[in-house]
């Protein structure tokens, strides 16, 4: 179907076999303990995880995008929101500090965050503000010695556990937004509680709110007013990597509906005999190859720098939206089983629901497929 070097077979299986070994045997802790998989975490910064996209010179291992999604897709199978935190580290945590960060900030900050030492967090979203970034109201004005900036944010992964922030806030009247690093130990940084989710519970997020936070010019991450340009660099592999996540846990659910439709005898005969059980599965298989198929592809053009913005919104549209259906028919092939919390896979159709929404909503999407074909 497609062909992987011998590199990223190695990455895929290295993954693999973690994600088999360490992650899915506590996934279901994850899930209901309500705590970041600190150790887990860690253990994924020790094997590289956080440096697969920066180069070498760094202490990364500059992998390709392909390589990379391979590497996210084995985390998720194992666990959605282990998955979701490492990738949110390794992607938006710590793009910014790397593009723009000064010595101490790169230092300080960024190496240790790529060997997982500390944990980085992306602040964008606002109580009023989500699909619509740039109604966002965060201000970070301008001052003698460098900003104040003012505002709410929400939905923030990691931000209970963070150590640092990136933070979109719109520095005058333009409405353009720049980019700021923010410690979390500055005064005026205000963590809220932790959100209670439907699923990828082990993800923590909270709100953070900004009174009145004094930054040096130095915290200013690029030039101001580039903030959407500076995303826009990074938006087709934040969508590859959702792609990823979201066949990750459509995978798992998958494999552990075909075991069980092996085993469980009813009417005398495997339940996975039944032509209507079967057809779930084809389907379901259609599916998956396909998604990893559009995952494939817009990775592919990005390793080649190619254009890819309308494959990436295509492979995280489809894929997000498969594997919400693909949780569902595979909680029906185990029937009472599939709505016990005793088994993964009412996790799987909870977790699932949330790779519709980050990356961009799938109607976002849409609107934004239709305007690369011309409309
Ligand atoms: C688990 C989780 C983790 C997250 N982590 C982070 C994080 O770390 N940092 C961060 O900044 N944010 C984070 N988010 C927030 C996420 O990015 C936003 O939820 C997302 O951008 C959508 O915004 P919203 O929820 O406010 O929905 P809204 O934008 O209010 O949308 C509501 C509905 O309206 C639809 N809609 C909106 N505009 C249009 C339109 N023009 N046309 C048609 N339909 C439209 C949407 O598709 C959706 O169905 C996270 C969210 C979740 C669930």
């Amino acid at each position: 179907m497609y062909e992987l070097n011998e590199i990223q077979q190695q990455v895929q299986q290295m993954f693999k076999e973690f994600s088999d070994k360490h992650i899915a045997p506590v996934a279901s802790k994850i899930d209901t303990e309500n705590k970041f998989p600190l150790e887990l975490f860690r253990r994924i910064g020790d094997m590289g995880f956080f440096g697969m996209r920066y180069p070498e010179i760094v202490g990364g291992s500059g992998s390709d995008v392909i390589s990379y999604s391979l590497a996210v897709t084995e985390l998720a199978r194992g666990s959605l929101s282990l998955a979701a935190v490492c990738t949110m580290q390794s992607l938006m945590g710590t793009h910014f500090l790397y593009r723009f960060g000064d010595k101490s900030i790169f230092e300080n900050y960024f190496l240790p965050a790529l060997k997982g030492e500390l944990i980085g967090a992306i602040c964008m979203t606002e109580p009023n503000s989500g699909s619509d970034l740039m109604s966002m109201t965060t201000t970070a004005k301008i001052t003698e010695n460098g900003f104040t900036l003012t505002g709410q944010k929400t939905w923030v992964t990691s931000a209970p556990v963070a150590d640092f922030f990136t933070v979109f806030a719109k520095t005058d009247n333009s409405g353009q937004l720049s980019i700021f690093f923010v410690p979390r130990n500055t005064e005026g940084v205000i963590i809220g509680k932790n959100i209670e989710k439907l699923g990828v519970r082990g993800s923590l997020t909270s709100e953070v709110s900004f009174q009145e936070v004094q930054l040096p010019k130095n915290y200013l991450l690029g030039n101001p007013g580039e903030g959407t340009k500076c995303l826009r660099e990074i938006l087709a592999e934040i969508r590859i990597m959702t792609a990823a996540l979201a066949i990750g846990v459509a995978t798992a659910a998958f494999n552990e509906a075909v075991e069980y439709a092996k085993t469980r005898v009813q009417f005398g005969k495997p339940i996975g005999k039944f032509q209507s059980i079967q057809t779930k599965f084809a389907e379901m298989s259609v599916q998956l190859e396909t998604a990893k198929l559009y995952m494939i592809n817009a990775a592919r053009l990005s390793d080649l720098d190619l254009p890819r913005q309308k494959e990436s919104m295509i492979a995280k549209l489809y894929a997000s939206e498969c594997a919400v259906r693909i949780c569902d028919e595979a909680s029906r092939v185990l029937a009472s089983y599939g709505y016990a919390t005793e088994y993964n896979l009412e996790r799987y159709l909870r977790d699932s629901r949330f790779t519709l929404i980050g990356g961009g909503t799938s109607e976002i999407l849409k609107i934004n497929i239709a305007k690369e074909l011309g409309l």
